[in-house]
């Protein structure tokens, strides 16, 4: 069990000597992905779809290619992949596009334990158009409440927009059972999918969803890339999103006609460095391969779950067995900035505060927690760096 020190050299930014637990806010990038982030700035650079020089032609290629990598990962067609600037375009896309063809009256069901990108988006669908939003509630140990989930559905609902994985609590949800009942009532399902793609396969099909969303820079790619899949049926069968160059047909000022998909919604000059540097980012752990990825964090996140529960007065919040390698903790009687500011001293970086998840913090009653997200390039040693920091904190602290 010793990936994490063989993959950590692939990473620069750790001759800084950070050590670095916040993957879940953003990751660090390999050195292949700088290389080609170079490469594509340095050597060949020109927009996409449009001229036919050969640099033009080589980066459009390249940002082509980059789609087919994305659809084979997520076992999906690459026309009904979508390159976004980041999740929260994606699942703003949906919001509108998708949003403007369901009907008055609709239902659209949330949980609590949703990122505010795949909250904000229906709130603000809500505000143009009739429909209401439900939100199936979370339990003490973070699970999801499948049952009350079962009764919300109705024959109104439109959709359920639901996370793959909480940001906060690592819980995985069942997207089977998900999909299984969303479906006797002809719902539609999203997955946010922005905590999951790193850490465990994921097979579109296989999952029997309509939309699949996540961001470019929480997958070892630079920011400004995100992607939507969506069925094809349906992104044919929705109208775009932003609209200018690149995805009309034909414009005139009488009538514009649009592209096909996934043109049709990549309005503009797309990210296309990022985009090419998010493929790399997928050879880059396809290599290494999922399931070793997988197994690695697990082992991770027990020796740190083991440790931390030893220490007095630590609470952690998301318990459930089988989670993601994502701890979010408190400490009874200090204050969750004051510890992170005393580890930041020792180069231990920490996540502290809501996690962009408010009404999951309401829920536990917390205004914030701290939280450590684990990688790929993570090691034994950072868990005892952060334990033995955690605790030399408290001392100081307590
Ligand atoms: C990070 C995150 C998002 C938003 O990703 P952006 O890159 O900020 O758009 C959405 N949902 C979840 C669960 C996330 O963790």
């Amino acid at each position: 069990m010793d990936l994490g020190y063989k993959l950590r050299q692939d990473f620069p930014i750790f001759k800084n000597g950070i050590c670095y637990l916040d993957s879940g806010a953003s990751s660090q990038k390999p050195q292949s992905v700088i290389d080609k982030q170079n490469y594509y700035t340095e050597e060949v650079y020109a927009n996409v779809h449009r001229a036919t020089y050969t640099i033009a032609q080589k980066i459009t290629d390249a940002y082509e290619e980059s789609r087919k990598k994305i659809a084979d990962f997520i076992n999906a067609d690459p026309k009904e992949v979508i390159f976004t600037k980041s999740a929260t375009e994606a699942i703003n896309l949906v919001a509108h596009s998708f949003g403007s063809i369901i009907p008055d009256g609709s239902e659209i069901i949330l949980s609590e334990m949703e990122h505010h990108a795949n909250i904000v988006p229906w709130q603000l669908l809500k505000n143009r158009k009739d429909i209401s939003l439900k939100i199936i509630p979370v339990l003490d140990n973070g699970e999801l409440d499948y049952d009350e989930y079962e009764k919300l559905l109705t024959d109104k609902t439109a959709l359920v927009a639901i996370t793959h994985i909480s940001n906060v609590l690592g819980t995985i949800v069942d997207i089977d059972r998900i999909v299984s009942s969303a479906k006797k009532h002809n719902a539609k399902v999203l997955v946010d999918g922005s905590q999951a793609i790193m850490h465990q396969k994921v097979d579109v099909k296989k999952l029997g969803i309509d939309f699949y969303t996540f961001t470019g820079h929480k997958l070892y790619a630079p920011t400004g890339v995100g992607v939507l899949w969506g069925k094809s049926d349906i992104l044919n069968s929705i109208p775009p999103f932003l609209g200018g160059g690149d995805m009309i047909d034909t414009v005139s000022f009488e009538k514009t006609t649009f592209a096909e998909i996934p043109i049709k919604f990549e309005a503009g000059t797309p990210p296309i460095v990022p985009a090419i540097c998010l493929g790399e980012a997928i050879d880059y752990i396809s290599n290494i391969g999922l399931d070793k990825i997988n197994e690695y964090e697990k082992y991770l996140y027990k020796y740190a779950f083991d440790e931390i529960t030893k220490i007095k007065g630590v609470r952690v919040i998301g318990t459930v067995e089988n989670k993601a390698p994502i701890l979010s903790f408190i400490v009874e009687g200090i204050h969750s900035y004051d510890i992170s500011e005393l580890m930041n001293n020792e180069n231990v970086c920490v996540r502290v505060g809501h996690h962009c998840a408010e009404p999951l913090m309401k829920r536990f009653n917390m205004l914030s927690t701290i939280r450590v997200s684990l990688a790929l390039y993570n090691t034994i040693d950072d868990i005892d760096l952060f334990i033995n920091s955690l605790k030399k904190s408290l001392r100081i602290l307590g």
